[in-house]
């Protein structure tokens, strides 16, 4: 079984002034509680909320009486969330300052700080008393309750000041079941394209993600530069325009796209998904060439961390199985062979190095996933069913053909939905194939 989770937003009406005017008191308090726990926990290497709950939850409690208990202890939660991302981007040298900035908050609510009230109404306990908040149901909160989604017992509020309204983050929680595979749909990830191998072919989608985080990052950096002299740091009008250049990024963003083709394929096979085990070495390694520390950090979370990451969230919508293998020297070795793949400097095409056939190097990686996976080489692999070993090799070549991936350029593939369904078209208009 695993838990799928997705958070709606809904907002609520026009607060009554008494409202507002408490819930601003309630949100100041809230945030002073974080800031200094955040500061308390960077301050002494804190990362674990039982801990810095340990430590300080008695002072929090001291300090603001008048709030029900458990907002010492989601502040304590909060914080020790905020603590521990901000400590590992200091180690990797990334952090800009001494101490992370607490600019927004969403006050985090337990189940003794919040309850549903009916189907569009939830009621809150604050610092005078429990109160009531009616909200605006909207088309995706209704899919999400009519589709048997419960509740989960957290949920965060923000305050939109300028429209005296409150922002309400509902979790819908569903438990679901992982299916036992039938096969493995292997998964490359690099900077600029994902490769799977579907039954003995390999697909290669090209995504260009790198080429658009570094489009974005210097896109915004001239915005700061120009603005920054013009109209001073703070200014208003680089903030809408930034924020403008954030939503372009978004709906660029084309992880869900791939996650999504990628796990329908493999729910309609009923195979398992398999990716690299992510290791911190291998990601230097990856992307080495570029020098700036921060970029480098960037591109690996938009490609490599953040398409694992969708898939996987993908999967578990769909019950489908995800396991991760070692990816030491999976480009390495010829899956036909098991001898050196030879690469001239900076080709994706090498030669094997008995038989003399070429190999494109995401190719070579998505067959050695695979062969992996079927030696159960995985965490948790799942044994293979119906998967016999020996039938599970690429067809060799003469000398000087190349294992080739069949090429999905972006602009034909970003509108897929599964990987069956779209190809069978293009096979039809006589496109591949
Ligand atoms: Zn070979």
């Amino acid at each position: 079984m695993v838990r799928v989770t997705r958070t709606v937003m809904v907002r609520s009406a026009k607060l009554p002034r008494r409202v507002f005017r408490l819930l601003i008191e309630l949100e100041d308090m809230y945030r002073n509680m974080v800031e200094q726990l955040v500061i308390y926990a960077v301050r002494n290497s804190i990362r674990s909320f039982t801990r810095l709950k340990a430590l300080k939850y008695r002072e929090m409690r001291r300090l603001y009486p008048q709030l029900p208990s458990h907002y010492a202890y989601t502040a304590c939660q909060d914080a020790s969330t905020r603590a521990k991302s901000f400590l590992r981007l200091k180690k990797l040298g990334l952090a800009e300052r001494e101490y992370p900035e607490v600019k927004r908050v969403s006050i985090w609510l337990d189940d003794h700080l919040w309850r549903p009230n009916g189907y569009t109404s939830v009621r809150m306990a604050t610092h005078k008393g429990w109160v009531t908040i009616e909200f605006e149901p909207h088309k995706q909160y209704w899919k999400y309750i009519n589709r048997g989604w419960r509740l989960a017992s957290e949920a965060k509020i923000k305050l939109d000041r300028k429209n005296r309204q409150l922002i309400i983050y509902l979790a819908f929680v569903k438990e679901n079941k992982v299916y036992k595979p039938k096969g493995y749909l292997p998964v490359d990830v690099n900077e600029n394209n994902v490769t799977i191998l579907v039954d003995g072919v390999a697909y290669l989608f090209e995504t260009n993600t790198e080429r658009l985080v570094l489009g974005y990052y210097y896109r915004r950096k001239r915005i700061q530069e120009r603005y920054d002299v013009v109209y001073g740091k703070k200014s208003r009008i680089k903030r809408k325009i930034l924020k403008k250049l954030r939503e372009r990024k978004r709906k660029l963003d084309i992880r869900w796209k791939i996650a999504n083709i990628i796990v329908r394929t493999a729910y309609e096979r009923q195979y398992a998904v398999v990716l690299e085990r992510l290791g911190k070495k291998v990601v230097s390694n990856m992307i080495a060439r570029i020098g700036d520390k921060q970029l480098r950090h960037r591109i690996f979370q938009a490609s490599f961390k953040g398409i694992q990451n969708a898939i996987e969230e993908k999967a578990k919508e769909y019950g489908v199985p995800v396991i991760h293998i070692n990816p030491k020297n999976t480009s390495r070795l010829c899956p036909v062979h098991g001898t050196p793949i030879i690469y001239s400097n900076g080709f994706r095409i090498g030669r094997c190095s008995k038989g003399g056939e070429l190999w494109h190097r995401d190719v070579v990686a998505t067959w050695n996933l695979l062969l992996r996976a079927l030696r159960g080489d995985g965490s948790n692999a799942p044994s293979p069913v119906g998967h016999n070993l020996l039938d599970v090799r690429p067809m060799p070549l003469a000398s000087n053909a190349t294992h080739e991936p069949i090429t999905l350029p972006k602009g034909l593939w970003a509108r897929w939905r599964s990987l069956e369904a779209d190809l069978n078209n293009l096979k039809i208009v006589g496109m591949i194939l």
